[in-house]
């Protein structure tokens, strides 16, 4: 790790790791004070020497440098091309690739008590920003509580940030407390699926879940479903203040129902012996719905239970959507069943599991920064590296397109351009 200023004559050499981590952590410490004020203390990055992989999908820039300041990417591209400040501090990643930080769409558990530890250790893992679907606990507080928690992690620089749907919204005694037991917003009626969303969005939220579970996956049947009628209106409360509605769905008959809804997006996979019909796949790629396959899971769920399927299934039925064009964003489920082993940090047994699929490296990155950023509905704010966005910043050392193991091989994590 080299670090110099811009300037010929006062290059600092090569200093350690460490002492490259206190420097920086001097100078955000710097910037915190100088936030908003008009003497312009502002800290001024710019990483050099490294492959640029901007998670729009554009081809990697092989001399790419990228720059910024505070907490703001200001340029990116290629070293010929973005203009370095005279003052900024030059970070050398020397041939590492500089990617967007991931984002990981579909996990629980970030409400825990010990979520602030999680969310450090997702960071760490280049990991900069999470999803938390529903909170799963039986006896949690109600959603207002939870997106106060959620408020105070964030304010935590050293954490992941944290986008939050609070609970689910469902019928009385549909998924998940029909097999996980009490722990959902019911509702009995259209009205009432209105005011449940308008209620989790005034108390914060920033995204609704709901489900579409009618149990066959579970071995059950049966399982109490939303309305036609319910599900539209849940979803249009949502999309009349701008909030997008992502579902659990997991086979074939449910799928069609939550289209049939108007959401956004689909949690998890058709799995099992269902069949994915090809007239579905069509529908959700020409309705721009995104999949987030959840295959950490659904493999997980295969090794526990051997005469399931689930893993082979989400693999083939992901396969399937992406060879259609269908928009994929990357979540892992993580803490969403007990007995499987989730990542945490950087996900690589999901992004292995979607390489099987048929995704290229550039596609899988592209769904873990651009389009979980859509999932979050963090798009103008995170997700590329694009002048203006936050500089949230992953350096790997060697190139996840030649080998997609070296994701795991981290560098340098940013936060908001604070080093994690
Ligand atoms: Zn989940």
């Amino acid at each position: 790790m080299i670090v110099k200023t811009n300037d010929a004559n006062s290059c600092v050499g090569k200093i350690s790791r460490r002492e490259f981590l206190k420097l920086t952590s001097l100078t955000t410490a710097g910037l915190l004070v100088g936030h908003g004020s008009s003497q312009g203390a502002e800290s001024t990055l710019a990483l050099i020497n490294g492959t640029l992989i901007d998670g729009t999908g554009a081809k990697a820039v092989p001399e790419g440098a990228i720059v910024i300041i505070g907490n703001r990417i200001i340029a990116s591209g290629s070293r010929t091309q973005v203009q370095i400040p005279t003052n900024a501090q030059m970070i050398d990643v020397q041939g590492g690739t500089i990617l967007p930080g991931f984002i990981n769409a579909h996990v629980h558990g970030a409400y825990y008590y010990y979520a602030e530890t999680l969310l450090k250790a997702w960071a760490r893992g280049g990991v900069t920003t999470v999803r938390d679907l529903g909170d799963i606990q039986p006896y949690s507080p109600y959603s207002k509580q939870l997106f106060k928690t959620r408020d105070r992690l964030n304010a935590i620089p050293k954490c992941a940030r944290l986008v939050a749907a609070g609970k689910f919204v469902n019928v009385k005694g549909g998924y998940p407390i029909a097999y996980w037991g009490g722990n959902a917003i019911t509702i009995t009626s259209p009205k009432e699926a209105r005011k449940a969303v308008n209620m989790l969005i005034d108390d914060g939220a920033d995204v609704i879940k709901s489900a579409m579970e009618s149990g066959l996956t579970f071995g059950q049947s049966g399982w109490p479903l939303l309305s036609p009628r319910e599900a539209s209106a849940l979803v249009e409360a949502a999309h009349d203040r701008d909030k997008l509605v992502t579902m659990h769905v997991t086979n074939a008959l449910d799928l069609e129902r939550a289209l049939d809804a108007g959401v956004d997006e689909i949690a998890h996979m058709v799995v099992g012996n269902q069949f994915l019909s090809e007239k579905l796949i069509t529908r959700m790629v020409s309705e721009g719905n995104r999949w987030i396959p959840t295959l950490e899971l659904w493999q997980g769920a295969s090794r526990n239970y051997s005469h399931l399927n689930y893993g082979k299934s989400a693999i083939n039925n992901l396969s399937r959507f992406v060879k259609a064009g269908g928009e994929v964003a990357l979540g892992t489920d993580y803490a969403g069943a007990p007995n499987i082993d989730f990542d945490l940090g950087m996900p690589i047994n999901e992004i292995k599991y979607m390489s099987e699929a048929g995704m290229t490296p550039m596609q899988i990155i592209v769904a873990a920064t651009r389009n979980s950023a859509r999932s979050c509905d963090r798009e103008s704010d995170l997700g590329t590296l694009e002048p203006g966005k936050l500089a949230d910043v992953l350096v790997v050392n060697g190139n996840p397109l030649d080998d997609i193991n070296t994701l795991t091989n981290i560098s340098i994590v940013l936060r908001g351009g604070k080093v994690v």
